[in-house]
């Protein structure tokens, strides 16, 4: 059997024009990551993981003998140790079997694999928000946590999915299952949150940090509705209220349905700049059976066809949907060949590319109470991984597109972005993106 330091040998030799930061990012986001009782403890005085929308672990919670899920921290900040790691960014999976090991050492703490040290780890620091609560005793964490070192507000709304059951909930997506274990283990788990404890928590990030740049809402489907309101009516009001009370202090994104072109053209009445109506995979019969309920709702041509709609809404670089990758291998139905789930997934980049639009993707983490995750425990090759960065990386550069807005700053060493490697591989020679803020980012009253 091939050891892991081997696979990541092999894997970097094969790609040499990726950052090696990268190849190991990209295998740390499909593997997961152990921690050390010590550096759990050492991990515990810093910003902890969130639980912002998915699980995103390898493990179910109630299968961690550690309590790895209290303590461990959101993100891992690798920089220099054994392999001279350049800074990056990696958004924590909890996977206690994992070859990668964060472990504490003289104090501090280091991320090894197989017994060798590849980097030094830095844990997030807790921002002066995250010590604060609203005034009904929620905290910040649970109604507006962040992520991306800071970068980002996530403000999951609907922590549920109105597609519910094996035929109609997104085969690879934890959001349901995840709900019900956080609920269960008793973290405060708000499935509904109320506009006016967003905005409570944000009045409060405001008048302490200067660090976040953006929000995201966004939360399960809404198929019919929600408190009286369709899903365009629900997710729009909170992005209004957000734009009402503190105009442009952040870049506002919207990930939800691709929705027809007069509902789409409210979330940017509302004052949303980047919208996300994600596809999850190119493949049209994978697409069919891993989404059943978007299928059935608004079929796979038709979503494709409201992406394209939305950039003449809020201008093609503005529109950045997302896919899962890796799903594409996923047993028994995706492909079995990494070239054949490269040349899908490189067909879809090159029909949103070539009309100006930049889709992003998720590292797909195999979660296990999801049914691709069940059955496909480690996810997709690591080749599969490297073979996307690449290709996403040129179709982009030939496409000659900006820098996608609203990831914060491109390139090894400087990107932020820590459920991909995307914003790591992105050429330094690419156009900037389009700016969405005033020149300082923070209005002068922050
Ligand atoms: S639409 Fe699919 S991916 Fe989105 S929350 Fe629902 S089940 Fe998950």
């Amino acid at each position: 059997m091939t050891s892991r330091l081997e696979l990541l040998a092999t894997a970097i030799a094969a790609h040499p024009t990726l950052p090696r930061e990268a190849v190991v990012k990209e295998d740390l986001l499909r593997t997961g990551i152990a921690f050390s009782p010590a550096a759990l403890k050492l991990a515990a005085q810093f910003k902890k993981k969130a639980y912002f929308i998915f699980s995103f672990d390898l493990v179910p919670l109630a299968e961690m003998e550690k309590g790895e899920h209290w303590h461990a921290p959101e993100e891992l900040w690798l920089e220099g140790g054994g392999w001279g790691f350049r800074p990056t960014v990696v958004s924590v999976r909890l996977n206690p079997a994992s070859p990668y090991r964060v472990e504490a050492e003289e104090g501090a703490a280091v991320l090894r694999v197989e017994g060798e040290e590849l980097a030094r780890v830095k844990f997030p620091p807790v921002p002066e928000y995250y010590n604060r609560a609203l005034a009904s005793g929620k905290r910040v964490i649970e109604i507006a946590p962040t992520i991306e070192w800071g970068y980002l507000i996530y403000l999951t709304v609907f922590r549920i999915c109105q597609y519910w059951g094996d035929k109609e909930e997104c085969q690879f997506c934890d959001i349901n299952e995840n709900y019900r274990q956080q609920t269960r283990a008793g973290r405060p788990y708000t499935g509904v949150k109320s506009v006016e404890e967003i905005l409570e928590a944000l009045e409060i990030i405001a008048s302490t940090d200067a660090a976040s740049r953006a929000y995201t809402i966004t939360g399960g489907s809404i198929t019919s509705e929600l408190k009286g309101q369709t899903e365009v009516e629900f997710y729009s009001a909170y992005a209004a209220a957000i734009e009402a009370r503190f105009p442009n202090r952040w870049i506002g994104k919207m990930v939800a349905q691709a929705l027809p072109k007069a509902l789409a053209r409210r979330y940017q009445d509302a004052g949303i700049k980047i919208y996300h109506p994600n596809y999850e995979v190119w493949d049209a019969r994978l697409f069919r059976q891993f989404c059943p309920g978007k299928e059935r709702s608004i079929g796979r041509e038709e979503w494709m066809r409201r992406i394209l709609d939305a950039g003449e809404i809020f201008g093609p670089a503005c529109v950045i949907p997302n896919f899962v990758a890796g799903i594409e291998m996923a047993r028994p139905d995706g492909y079995e060949r990494v070239e054949d789930a490269i040349r899908s997934t490189a067909e879809g980049l090159e029909y949103f590319m070539s009309r100006g639009i930049s889709p992003r993707f998720t590292t797909w983490c195999p979660e296990p109470l999801t049914t691709l995750g069940r059955a496909n425990p480690e996810g997709a090759p690591l080749e599969y991984h490297c073979r996307l960065l690449e290709t996403w990386r040129d179709t982009h550069a030939r496409h000659h597109l900006a820098v996608p807005p609203g990831y914060g700053d491109p390139g090894l060493g400087r990107a932020v972005f820590s459920v991909s490697s995307f914003m790591d591989v992105i050429s330094p020679a690419a156009p900037p993106p389009p700016a969405l803020l005033p020149a300082s980012g923070v209005p002068a009253s922050v």
